[in-house]
C-alpha cells in the first residue's frame, strides 16, 4: 500500500503544523482539504489535511500515524483554506485555530456516523418546489440603477450601497441576487446580516421571494444538528443562498458568485473575542480573492468603508430617498432637559407625543441603551455603592428578578435589605435602565400595553422572535428597548422615537464613540415613519441642545459628519489613517501584567512602529483579574504585518505565565 506524510492543521494554540504517517489504498487517495482522525498527546482530534506529502522531516520514532481520513465528505477548497489562512495570518494566529473552530462540532467529533446521516439526508433533499415567486415591488429609479450595478457587475466589484433608512435597501439586495441567481446556475450568495434577530424578518422576505431555491442560515443560536446540516448545504452547494451573523463568513461556498453585507457599520461584525476578526474585512478579501463582487449597505457607512467610498476604491451607489411612497424622514428635535425637568426619566415634551400616539392608535419606540431597573444602588447615609467585587464596575439592580448583576463577570447577589456598611434599610437606586422606564410608562400610562425587548426580556429562545411578532401585529403601544430594537427591524405603525439618555457617549475616551452614537441615533431615527405619513418624530432627551453631534442628527446629515470626523481623525492620526495592534495582558496582579507588556515593548527592535506606553485597560479588573494594554501603530499596514509576526514569535519565545493576547485592528481601546 502506498504511503504519503498528511501536512496537518490543528486546533492548539502551538504555532506548527503537524505531519502524520497514512497508509492508503491506492483508488482512495487523501486529498488535501479533507479532514483527518489523528492523535495528539493524548486525545485523538480531527485536522485539516492543508499538503500531502512524500517525505518528512519528523524523526520516525517521533511520527505517528493517522487513523482515518473522512473521505464521505468533499474536500474543503483551496480557496477556502487561502481564506483561513488568510485570516490566521492577518490576525497573527495559528491556521488551526482559525480553520478548525470555523467547522460545525459535529464533523470535529471522532465518530463518523452522525456525518453519514447528515450527508444522506441532504443527497435525498429534492429540489423545492417552483411555486410561484411573491410580488417583486417595481424598483424606483435609483433602486433600479443600484440593483443592476450590483447583479450585473463582473469581477471584484467593491460597492458602498449608501441608502438612507427605509431606502430600500433589502428589495435591492434581493433584485440583484436575483440576477446573479438567473446568471450563474450553480451560484451561490452569502448575505450577512449584524443581527440574529434581524435573520427571520430577511429569511421571510427570501423565502417567499426564491421558492425554489434552498436557503441555509448560519448563527450562533442554531443547534449543532442544524449547523451541522446548514454548513453541509453551503459545502456542498445545495444551498444557494446563505443567509448569517458574522460567523458564516468562514462557511465554505464552493460556488460563491456575490458576497452582501448589510448595515456593514455594526459594531457585531467584529468578534470580540478569541480570534478578534472583522467579517466585514474578511469579506471583502475573499470577494478580492474569487474576483466577485461585494456589496456593503448601510446609512451610516464606517469610516473605514467611507473613506474608501470617496476615494474611489470603492464604488458608491446612492439611495437619497424613502422607498415606500410618501414616507419622509421623520423630523428629529431636541429635548432639552435643562428647561424640561425629567420626572421618571421623560420629559414633559416626550410624554405629551407619546400621548399623541396612543391616541391616534400609532406606535412609540423608547430607546435606551442600558438595560436592568437602575445601573447602581446606593446608600445615601455612607455612601456605599454597590461595587462588584471582582470588577471595576458597579452591580447592576434587576428589581423583577430582585437581584444585583454584574454585567461583566455574571456575579449575581440578592438585593440587601440593608446597607452592608451601616445597615441603613434606605437604599436607592441611581439612575435607569430599561426596567425602571418601563415601570414608570405603567404608572403613566395605566391603558397602554407596553413591551421591553432587551437582553433580559429575551433570553428563552424564540422569545425575541415572538417580541417582534407582537409589534408588528400591532399588539404594542409603547416599545422600550435597547440596541436590540434599533437596528434594521421595518416596524410600519411607528410613528415616534424617543431617544432618552444619549449624551453620556458625548464625552467618552474612546475616540470611536461619536461615530458610533451618531450610527446608533440614524439607526434608531430611522425605525419612524416608514410606512408614509409626514407626522413621524424623533425626539432626543438632551443637556447639550448645542452640541454638533445632534445637529447632524436633526439634518439627517451623514456626509457633513463624516467629512468632519475623518478630518479630526487624519489630524489626530487615528485609524482609517493609522494601523493599529493592541497587546493585551492579564494577570492577578496589575503589576506582572504590565511588567509583561514592558518586556513585550523592550524585546524587539520597531523601527518605523510607535509602541505606546503600557497603560491598564479603562475596566482593570474583570472577574478578580487585572488587565493592561499596549498600543501598537503604524501608518503603513505592511509594515504592522511585517512586525507583528516577528513580534509574535518573539513574545511566544518570553514563554511568560501571563496571558496575553493581540488584536489587530482593534475598535475597543
Ligand atoms: P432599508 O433596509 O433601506 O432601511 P427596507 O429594505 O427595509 O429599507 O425597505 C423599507 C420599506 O420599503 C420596506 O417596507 C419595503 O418593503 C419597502 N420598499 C422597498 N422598495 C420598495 C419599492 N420599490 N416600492 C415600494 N416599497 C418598497
Ligand atoms: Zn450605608
Ligand atoms: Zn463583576
Amino acid at each position: 500500500m502506498p504511503v504519503c506524510f498528511l501536512h496537518i492543521a490543528l486546533d492548539t494554540p502551538l504555532d506548527s503544523l503537524f505531519d502524520y504517517r497514512w497508509e492508503y489504498a491506492p483508488e482512495a487517495p487523501p486529498r488535501v482539504g479533507q479532514l483527518a482522525l489523528v492523535p495528539f498527546g493524548r486525545r485523538e482530534v480531527v485536522g485539516l489535511i492543508v499538503e500531502i506529502r512524500q517525505e518528512t522531516d519528523v524523526p520516525v520514532e517521533k511520527l505517528k500515524d493517522a487513523l482515518a481520513v473522512r473521505s464521505q465528505l468533499e474536500p474543503l477548497s483551496a480557496e477556502w483554506i487561502a481564506l483561513a489562512g488568510f485570516a490566521a495570518d492577518y490576525y497573527q494566529r495559528p491556521l488551526g485555530e482559525v480553520a478548525l473552530p470555523g467547522l460545525p462540532k459535529n464533523l470535529r467529533l471522532e465518530s463518523t456516523v452522525n456525518l453519514d446521516r447528515a450527508i444522506k439526508k441532504l443527497a435525498k433533499l429534492e429540489d423545492a418546489h417552483d411555486a410561484a415567486p411573491a410580488n417583486v415591488p417595481l424598483l424606483n429609479a435609483a433602486q433600479h440603477t443600484a440593483a443592476d450595478a450590483i447583479g450585473q457587475a463582473h469581477g471584484f466589484a467593491p460597492t458602498l450601497l449608501y441608502g438612507v433608512t427605509g431606502s430600500g435597501k433589502t428589495e435591492v439586495y434581493l433584485q440583484a441576487c436575483a440576477q446573479v441567481l438567473a446568471r450563474a446556475p450553480q451560484g451561490q450568495i452569502l448575505i450577512l446580516v449584524p443581527e440574529i434577530n434581524l435573520t427571520p424578518q430577511l429569511e421571510g422576505n427570501i423565502r417567499a421571494r426564491f421558492p425554489g431555491v434552498m436557503l441555509a442560515t448560519l448563527h450562533s443560536s442554531l443547534a449543532e444538528g442544524e449547523r451541522m446540516y446548514n454548513w453541509l448545504a453551503a459545502h456542498t452547494g445545495r444551498a444557494r443562498i446563505v443567509l448569517g451573523t458574522r460567523l458564516a463568513i468562514l462557511a465554505s461556498l464552493p460556488h460563491l458568485k456575490l458576497i452582501v453585507i448589510d448595515e456593514e457599520h455594526d459594531p457585531s461584525y467584529k468578534q470580540q473575542e478569541g480570534l478578534r476578526y472583522s467579517a466585514r474585512d474578511l469579506a471583502v478579501w475573499r470577494a478580492r480573492q474569487l474576483d466577485i463582487p461585494i456589496v456593503l449597505g448601510s446609512a451610516t457607512p464606517s469610516l473605514e468603508t467611507w473613506h474608501h467610498a470617496q476615494s474611489g476604491r470603492y464604488r458608491k451607489l446612492e439611495l437619497r430617498e424613502r422607498a415606500v411612497k410618501d414616507a419622509v424622514l421623520p423630523r428629529v428635535r431636541l429635548l432639552d432637559m435643562e428647561k424640561d425637568r425629567p420626572k421618571d426619566g421623560l420629559t414633559s415634551g416626550l410624554v405629551a407625543a407619546l400621548k399623541a400616539r396612543m391616541e391616534r392608535g400609532e406606535q412609540s419606540l423608547l430607546f435606551l441603551n442600558r438595560r436592568g431597573y437602575a445601573p447602581v444602588i446606593s446608600c445615601d447615609a455612607c455612601g456605599w455603592v454597590s461595587e462588584c467585587t471582582r470588577c471595576t464596575s458597579f452591580m447592576v439592580l434587576h428589581r423583577p428578578e430582585h437581584r444585583l448583576r454584574c454585567h461583566h463577570c455574571s456575579l449575581e447577589l440578592r438585593i440587601p435589605r440593608a446597607c452592608p456598611t451601616c445597615g441603613n434599610v434606605d437604599l436607592q437606586p441611581l439612575g435607569r435602565g430599561t426596567q425602571r422606564v418601563e415601570e414608570g410608562l405603567q404608572l403613566m400610562f395605566p391603558e397602554a400595553r407596553i413591551l421591553r425587548i432587551d437582553a433580559d426580556s429575551t433570553r428563552r429562545k424564540g422569545s425575541a422572535q415572538a417580541a417582534f411578532d407582537t409589534v408588528h401585529r400591532g399588539e404594542v403601544d409603547i416599545l422600550v428597548g435597547t440596541q436590540m430594537v434599533a437596528k434594521g427591524h421595518d416596524f410600519k405603525r411607528l410613528t415616534l422615537v424617543g431617544i432618552l439618555n444619549p449624551d453620556t457617549a458625548l464625552f467618552s475616551q474612546d475616540y470611536r464613540a461619536s461615530e458610533r452614537l451618531f450610527a446608533q441615533l440614524m439607526q434608531v431615527a430611522g425605525r419612524a415613519g416608514r410606512a408614509g405619513g409626514n407626522h413621524s418624530e424623533v425626539l432626543i432627551q438632551t443637556r447639550y441642545v448645542q452640541h454638533p453631534l445632534y445637529s447632524a442628527v436633526m439634518k439627517h446629515d451623514y456626509d457633513r459628519f463624516a467629512a468632519s470626523l475623518l478630518t479630526e481623525r487624519r489630524q489626530a492620526a487615528l485609524p482609517p489613517f493609522m494601523y493599529q495592534a493592541l497587546l493585551r495582558a492579564e494577570a492577578r496582579e496589575l503589576a506582572l501584567a504590565l511588567e509583561f507588556l514592558q518586556q513585550a515593548r523592550d524585546c524587539v527592535e520597531h523601527d518605523g512602529i510607535t509602541l505606546n506606553d503600557p497603560i491598564p485597560m479603562t475596566m482593570t479588573r474583570v472577574h478578580n483579574v487585572e488587565r493592561a494594554q499596549l498600543l501598537v501603530e503604524s501608518n503603513s499596514r505592511p509594515a504592522l504585518q511585517a512586525f507583528l509576526k516577528t513580534w509574535m514569535a518573539a513574545l511566544r519565545a518570553l514563554k511568560s505565565r501571563v496571558k496575553w493576547s493581540l488584536e489587530v485592528d482593534p475598535v475597543d481601546i
